[in-house]
């Protein structure tokens, strides 16, 4: 065992690591019973297109509420449920839940495609594109209907057997998307041979974008080059309506972010979209 990046004592041993350790096990005990508990939920965030402000798609995000902690963020609990086998049964309770809301939508007379984020477990599991099919069949959603996101890490941790099952979801039908692209290391060429069909920049580039001109130029190659490998490119994390304009004349298809829709549960989306007026126009949004 070895300490990493810390000035510890005796051995490498810092006793703040045991403390994270028990908190951490406290909080993975805690998640697996939020599963049966009923303490887990989806909110879903509008993917609206910059050419004519339509709503395409959603992207299901998942949220917990603690009985004692509150809300613990994402960020907190997915890369816990990661380190363990929990993730395999997280993403197929959320897979199940979001499909059974695109049925909803659908017999509403109402349908949205949806996305679901995919973590490198899933991508290792080789019974993934069966789990995702019998979802599918059991809630008579068409597998067009469903987005897979990826993350460029997930899939680099093990590219060959990650491309050999994502090329059994696209075969069904399903449509795969890169997430948080430019944060990692993909290579042009291995994106080239990805069965993908959306490329969705990084917020953290689109977030730099408004201060800093080197960041904006990265999100106008990302979006470059996902038009010249023919994918939809996506921007994730949009604020201000400036970001819009922005990303609209640098070609980008669809925006995601704060300044058009909050993830939100279905109730409050079906209210937004029976308000939605399409995109603000350039003298709305004060420009
Ligand atoms: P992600 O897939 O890249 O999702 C986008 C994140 O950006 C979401 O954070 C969303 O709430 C946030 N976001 C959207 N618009 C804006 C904006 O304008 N400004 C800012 N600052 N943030 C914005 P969230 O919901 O906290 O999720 C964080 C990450 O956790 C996700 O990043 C995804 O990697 C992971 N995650 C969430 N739900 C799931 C899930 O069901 N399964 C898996 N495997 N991962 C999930
Ligand atoms: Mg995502
Ligand atoms: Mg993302
Ligand atoms: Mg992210």
């Amino acid at each position: 065992y070895v300490a990493k990046g810390r000035s510890t004592g005796v051995a490498g041993y810092d006793p703040r690591d045991d403390v994270n350790t028990i908190e951490r096990l406290a909080l993975l005990g805690d998640l697996r019973r939020a599963l049966s508990n009923d303490e887990l939920f989806l909110v879903y965030q509008p993917k609206i297109s910059l050419t004519d402000g339509a709503l395409g798609s959603v992207e299901a995000l998942l949220r917990w509420r603690h009985p004692v902690r509150g809300m613990v963020p994402p960020d907190k609990f997915i890369p816990l449920a990661e380190n363990t086998g929990l993730i395999g049964t997280l993403t197929k309770h959320v897979l199940d839940t979001a499909l059974a809301q695109a049925r909803t939508w659908m017999d509403a007379g109402l349908p949205l495609n949806i996305a679901v984020n995919t973590s490198a477990r899933n991508l290792h599991d080789e019974e993934f594109d069966r789990t995702v099919r019998s979802l599918l069949i059991k809630h008579g959603v068409s597998p067009s209907t469903l987005i897979l996101e990826v993350t460029e890490s997930a899939l680099m941790a093990d590219p060959v057997r990650a491309t050999q099952l994502l090329e059994r979801l696209h075969a069904q039908g399903i449509s795969i998307s890169i997430d948080d692209f430019g944060a990692g290391y993909t290579s042009i060429k291995q994106l080239r041979n990805l069965p993908i069909s959306e490329l969705k920049v990084d917020r953290s580039f689109v977030q730099a974008m408004e201060q800093d001109e080197g960041e904006e130029l990265i999100v106008r190659s990302v979006i470059e080059l996902g038009r010249n490998l023919g994918l939809t490119t996506v921007a994730e994390g949009v604020e201000t309506p400036d970001a819009l304009v922005r990303l609209a004349s640098f070609g980008c298809d669809i925006a995601q972010g704060y300044v058009l829709a909050r993830p939100m549960p279905a109730e409050d989306l079906d209210r937004w979209r029976a308000e939605w007026r399409g995109l603000p126009t350039v003298s709305d949004a004060g420009l």
